[in-house]
């Protein structure tokens, strides 16, 4: 038989630490009815961010309508919950691979300034044209975060600042450079980053030993499970019924109603008009037209307790991008930038290993309950000691949290609707 890589959701532990110490809130497993309602005009499969927030839109566009959202584990237990909480909007470091794709016009609409967005914004007053065909955008959405969680006052420890991007090779310092300028000189919007080319004093920013640049813009952390269950508890609020461990296992054409779907769960059937799949990594198992195209593949994140060099007045001040050659990537993320644990995400030196072991057991795409994978945690070690300006010799138990999660790769770099 064929080596199962997409697969269902299966209970998982470890938990991440946002779904650790959220165990008892009472979204958790929350079921709107005791009973799986049999119709419904929109049924909404998987209740991460995204299938939160499309239920979101629903309700707000058509209050009239029936909304269901079916999740097969706890509610918001995949990636949304096991990600590194970094709500950063790339600016021009997807430029050239954006250029090279799509052409320079669409590649600088992806990364346009979110003050030309603003301003149409406010004096139209409705989204234009121009905010339509750019509404992917990244640093769009970042404000949209930003925007919701302050006006609506939602709890989920938000932190804004600077993000620093910090080529640590000469390699990956020319990289940035050359990216950086291309997107510069084709026009797009660059006077709200700050760029220090000097190593000597990106080194005494960003606190990393072997900086040779430094570029810096507003970004976010945020606990991610507390935001979604924001948005679902409104939500619920408005009349959306939430189903949470429901896993739905087909989805079919309707014989009686023309036009209408069959959604076959663990608890039965429901009849309904629109089929929403927000099932990130999980799609292939359900939609089978996606295998091939969407690749489940576990990443690892790592929960650092930072030594007392990093604590307090001395802790770190802003999330980070670490980038490496050949396209490495280390993030960083100080869960509350004051004084709190680091998170360590991204694709280290050790993930090569990783996926090396990954193509020999395929059957572990799809399970998020991979405790940590030597090389990556050794990975984030070896940065720590030798990087972090100060940090002392890796006490191993500090580096001893780590939990995984799938990211749903595609062929192409844009997210696929
Ligand atoms: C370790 C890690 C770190 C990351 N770090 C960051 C970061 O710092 N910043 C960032 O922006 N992004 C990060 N990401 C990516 C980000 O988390 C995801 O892109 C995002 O959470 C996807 O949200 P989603 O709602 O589409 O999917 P998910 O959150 O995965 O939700 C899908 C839901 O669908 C449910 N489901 C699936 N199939 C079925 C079915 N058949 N029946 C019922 N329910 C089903 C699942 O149980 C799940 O709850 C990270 C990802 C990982 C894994």
């Amino acid at each position: 038989m064929a080596p199962k890589i997409y697969d269902f959701p299966k209970d998982s532990r470890p938990l991440s630490t946002w779904l650790q110490e959220m165990q008892g809130h009472h979204l958790m497993n929350h079921r709107t009815t005791p009973e799986l309602p049999i119709k419904a005009d929109i049924v909404i499969i998987g209740s991460g961010l995204t299938g939160t927030t499309v239920a979101k839109h629903c309700i707000e566009t058509w209050p009239e309508k029936k909304i269901v959202v079916l999740e097969a584990r706890e509610f918001c237990s995949g990636a949304t919950g096991r990600n590194a909480g970094h709500c950063k909007p790339d600016q021009w470091r997807g430029f050239k691979e954006y250029e090279h794709d799509f052409g320079t016009e669409q590649a600088l609409k992806v990364s346009m300034d979110r003050k030309l967005i603003s301003c149409h914004h406010h004096e139209h007053g409705q989204p234009d044209d121009l905010m339509i065909k750019i509404l992917g955008n990244e640093q769009q959405t970042w404000s949209s975060v930003v925007d919701y969680v302050r006006s609506s006052k939602v709890d989920c420890e938000l932190w804004v600042g600077d993000t620093l991007d910090v080529p640590i090779t000469r390699e990956a310092a020319d990289e940035a450079r050359d990216t950086y300028n291309g997107y510069k000189a084709a026009g797009g919007k660059v006077d709200h980053i700050k760029v220090i080319n000097d190593p000597v004093e990106a080194t005494k920013v960003s606190r990393i030993k072997d900086a040779e640049a430094c570029y810096a813009w507003s970004a976010s952390t945020v606990h991610p499970w507390k935001l979604s269950a924001h948005v679902m508890s409104e939500n619920l609020q408005r009349g959306v019924n939430l189903q949470t461990r429901t896993m739905v296992t087909q989805v079919v054409k309707s014989n009686k109603q023309l036009g209408s779907w069959i959604v076959e769960t663990s608890r039965g059937d429901i009849e309904c008009a629109q089929v929403v799949h927000a099932t990130n990594a999980y799609s292939p198992a359900l939609e089978p037209s996606l295998r091939g195209l969407i690749k489940p593949t576990p990443h690892m994140c790592n929960l650092v307790v930072p030594p007392v060099s990093f604590i307090g007045c001395k802790s770190l001040k802003n999330s980070y991008g670490i980038l490496l050659s050949e396209g490495g990537l280390i993030t960083i993320n100080p869960r509350k930038p004051t004084h709190g644990p680091v998170l360590f995400g991204g694709s280290n030196p050790g993930q090569a290993a990783f996926y090396r072991w990954l193509e020999k057991n395929p059957e572990r795409a799809t399970d998020d309950d991979i405790a940590g994978f030597p090389s990556v945690t050794e990975a984030v070690q070896d940065f720590t000691r030798t990087q972090l300006i100060d940090w002392p010799e890796v006490v191993a138990k500090d580096y001893a949290r780590e939990w995984s999660g799938i990211i749903a790769m595609v062929s192409i770099i844009w997210p696929m609707m």
